[in-house]
């Protein structure tokens, strides 16, 4: 593997050289051959992935670092986070010269650990291999699953728990709190860096000069938030956990910590143990990304002059968030109903889809893919919707079926389904039913498969499912 340090010409605060700590018996879990081919990474075996993909035997040019960064966590300022239990190993050059990080996370220990214990268990490692695929299938942004290593150790939870060690790819590792922790360490050099950095990385479309350019920033952010956000709300995703640590300035999804699928439709859907306000529940989503650009302007601010026209500059972009992912949203349902060309009436027809879902606690995924596949015949309409449909079937045409298709998936990566995933592999270190599901996972809206067994709900919908941070 050839691998660059992106991240040095940043300063000293953006990153530290630190690395892993190795563990007792690492062995390869799941390895995503296919991710591998497209980014160039080239192994030789399993064990060599092992040996690779725990930390435990890096190439002496290898320098990992930590990166430092803020956050606000539930809306609370913690100053000092950064990377406490993972290491980037480097950058790597795809073919066509993009470059993606390699990130081990669950690798031990680093200076920004806290206390923590650096490491990661089994479960989440194997929720995260198995969400961002699933969401990258999906057609969401999101950071990649390149291995999941056993450790061979013990990690200290309640109850104690087998060790992991994930391998994170992503176009960068450059979140809002990077840009929160060089503002609140006075680093002014390093946010200008960091600035240009990210529109030479991320948003190259940016030519405008001096003050200006952050201004663009600020709203290529926000457009890139929309779009996730909306994506997320298409699939029926809900992160969780999007605190600005866990935000990226790429609009890619990263951190599948607390998250989880919505099964019956409900905007009040909360599923994370800690979120007791409901602050990341499904529907608030595109609120709290708001919330996210306004913390990435406010450390923006160093960069400008005159602290009191950059507010007056930057402050009517984040006013037209909610406009600009209102109209988003109303394009996500035309989309998700097939209806081309906006009418009237349509909103209403959207409303009273919603209310009938809500108050039916009708399947989110389901119902979309029953009313898709109504027009080919091939699924029945739901009963608590048949009065509502009458008037959809007079709006929609002979483009509704392609347009329905293309954002309707088939199926989801059920939470229950995940937790027998990773039941599995904590009982017998493998997963059938994981296997199957990774043979079909690639094509989530192809209705010919045969994926009936991935689209039933569970049978209490998840009425007492939840979900954890940081374990
Ligand atoms: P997360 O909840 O995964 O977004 O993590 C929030 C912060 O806690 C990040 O700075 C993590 O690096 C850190 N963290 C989470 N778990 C651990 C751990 N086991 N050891 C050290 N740091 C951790
Ligand atoms: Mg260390
Ligand atoms: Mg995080």
């Amino acid at each position: 593997m050839n691998l660059t340090s992106r991240y040095t010409e940043l300063g000293e605060h953006f990153s530290v050289v630190d690395f892993p700590s190795t563990v007792a018996n690492p062995h390869l879990l799941l390895w995503n051959t296919e991710l591998a081919a497209q980014i160039g990474v080239d192994t030789d075996n399993d064990e060599q992935r092992a040996a690779i993909f725990s930390g435990n035997q890096l190439d002496t040019q290898i320098k990992p670092v930590a990166l430092g960064y803020s956050g606000h966590q539930f809306g609370h300022f913690s100053p000092c986070l950064g990377d406490g239990r993972a290491h980037l190993l480097g950058a790597i050059k795809d073919h066509q010269g993009k470059l993606w990080d390699i990130q081990l996370k669950g690798s031990g220990a680093t200076p920004f650990s806290r206390g923590g214990d650096g490491r990661c268990a089994l479960g989440p490692a194997i929720r995260e291999y198995v969400m961002s695929e699933a969401m990258n299938a999906l057609g969401v942004a999101t950071t990649r699953c390149l291995a999941v290593v056993a450790s061979g150790e013990t990690v200290y939870r309640h109850p104690p728990q087998a060790g992991a060690i994930v391998t994170r790819v992503a176009r960068s590792h450059i979140r809002v709190g990077s840009f929160q922790y060089l503002a609140s360490q006075g680093d002014i050099e390093g946010l200008k860096k960091l600035a240009e950095y990210v529109i030479t990385c991320h948003y190259p479309q940016i030519n405008s000069t001096a003050e200006q350019r952050y201004i663009d920033l600020l709203a290529a952010v926000i457009e890139q938030q929309i779009a996730l956000i909306i994506s997320w709300m298409r699939v029926g995703f809900i992160h969780g956990v999007m605190n600005t640590d866990n935000t990226l300035i790429s609009g890619e999804t990263i951190d599948y910590g607390p998250c989880a699928m919505i099964n019956q439709f409900d905007f009040d859907t909360v599923f994370s143990s800690i979120d007791k306000q409901g602050r990341y529940a499904f529907g608030n989503q595109a609120n709290i990304a708001n919330w996210n650009c306004a913390r990435l302007a406010e450390s923006l601010l160093p960069l400008f002059a005159d602290d009191q026209q950059a507010i007056a500059t930057l402050s009517p972009l984040l006013e037209q968030f909610s406009e600009q992912f209102n109209q988003a949203f109303n394009t996500m349902w035309q989309q998700k109903l097939g209806l081309s060309g906006e009418q009237q009436s349509d909103h209403q027809l959207v409303t009273e889809l919603l209310q009938l879902m809500k108050q039916h606690q009708l399947d989110y995924t389901n119902t979309f893919n029953a009313l898709t596949e109504s027009l080919n015949n091939q699924l029945t309409i739901p009963a608590e919707l048949q009065a509502w449909s009458i008037k959809w079937m007079a709006r929609v045409d002979e483009s509704s079926y392609r347009i329905m298709r293309a954002v309707n998936p088939v199926f989801i990566p059920r939470n229950h389904n995940i937790e027998i995933f990773i039941n599995e592999y904590e009982k017998f270190g493998q997963s059938e039913h994981l296997n199957k599901f990774l043979r079909v996972l690639k094509k989530p809206y192809d209705f010919s498969a045969q994926v009936s067994e991935w689209c039933q709900p569970p049978a209490d919908n998840d009425r007492n499912y939840q979900t954890f941070c940081g374990t």
